[in-house]
């Protein structure tokens, strides 16, 4: 029982990080195996998209927003 919980504690603590967007919710319209915010984001100068592996939202549900909400984004970014 003990291990079982240690597993489970580890593989949540992976889940948290995406790889893919680096826990910023959004990824590169263009290249969405890029984190469209973030220390590593894409440069491409592309809109955005929420992230398919952690930021997919329900129907009917808005996408968890940037974490740093930038002007431009009502501009280019991902339109509802
Ligand atoms: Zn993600
Ligand atoms: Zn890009």
């Amino acid at each position: 029982m003990g291990y079982a919980f240690l597993t489970r504690r580890r593989w949540n603590s992976t889940l948290m990080k995406c790889s893919v967007c680096e826990d910023s919710g959004w990824v590169c319209e263009t290249h969405p195996d890029k984190p469209w915010e973030g220390e590593h984001a894409c440069r491409c100068d592309g809109a955005g998209m929420p992230c398919p592996k952690c930021n997919v939202p329900e129907k009917n549900e808005p996408p968890r927003p940037p974490a740093g909400l930038k002007t431009q984004f009502d501009k280019r970014g991902w339109r509802q």
